[in-house]
């Protein structure tokens, strides 16, 4: 069978770019967050910090991810299939020098609704330090909140200790915020999930059961994330990485 690593991406693409499936899980993923951002308001007990406990007296914040929970990236994925790649590089630091990435359907009025009642959104973000400025360009174009006096944009790598495990970012925010809920689109905006397998990944889910839809909220990416590393290793070649995951199916 002929290989085309970027055909891997078609199905996820058409159905993130054009599905009215994808559309109705995004807008019912912020609704709901709407929803317990204003309970949380309510409850000053509410926070999904590590250890449960938060000061009630500080101000409210939310951390959520940037790519493809609140940016829609789907056009930067088109250039990659077309490629006949997953994914490249030299092409992503193009697209996010462009900054031309659109909103997820319902992030923008969430992220709104989170300003307008005096909370403050913190984006939590794998992008690198050097790619900030288009990023904070691209927020900004779209709309979204952000703090003109406090850095809401943390990257990966613009502090030595903050590296692709998000959890040191989130504690960050908590130190200073009661941070009351998460949204992403990968189990690492959630929890520390990296090179975790299929059974103990189900376990980050199982452990926190109550929190999806509550307080943590999930935007569906089919097209790429960490879920892909259990079956790959992230080892050997786009092409044998595809094959592992047809190896690594139930048949
Ligand atoms: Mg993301």
């Amino acid at each position: 069978m002929p290989c085309n690593p970027g055909l891997t991406l078609v199905n996820s693409t058409v159905w993130v770019q054009t599905g009215a499936e994808f559309r109705a899980a995004a807008l019912s993923t912020f609704a709901a967050a709407t929803r317990s951002l204003d309970a949380a308001l309510a409850d000053l007990s509410w926070n999904v910090e590590e250890d449960g406990r938060s000061d009630p007296s500080q101000p409210p914040a939310i951390v959520v991810d940037s790519d493809d929970t609140v940016f829609d990236n789907t056009r930067f994925e088109v250039r990659s299939l077309k490629l006949g790649k997953t994914y490249d590089q030299d092409a992503w630091n193009a697209w996010v020098a462009e900054a031309s990435t659109d909103a997820v359907p319902g992030a923008a009025a969430f992220l709104a609704h989170a300003k307008a009642r005096g909370v403050t959104v913190f984006y939590v973000t794998n992008r690198e330090a050097k790619e900030e400025a288009g990023t904070r360009q691209r927020i900004a174009n779209l709309g979204f909140p952000l703090d003109p006096d406090v850095d809401t944009v943390l990257t990966r790598g613009e502090r030595p200790e903050w590296t692709s495990d998000k959890t040191s970012r989130r504690e960050l925010v908590a130190k200073n915020y009661r941070l009351i809920l998460l949204a992403g689109d990968d189990l690492n905006d959630f929890a520390n999930a990296r090179d975790k397998s299929v059974a103990d990944r189900y376990k980050i889910v199982a452990d926190h059961e109550a929190w999806w839809g509550t307080r943590w909220f999930l935007v569906p990416n089919p097209m790429y994330g960490s879920w892909e590393r259990p079956l790959t290793g992230g080892t050997g070649t786009p092409c044998e990485q595809v094959q592992k995951k047809i190896d690594g199916l139930k048949p």
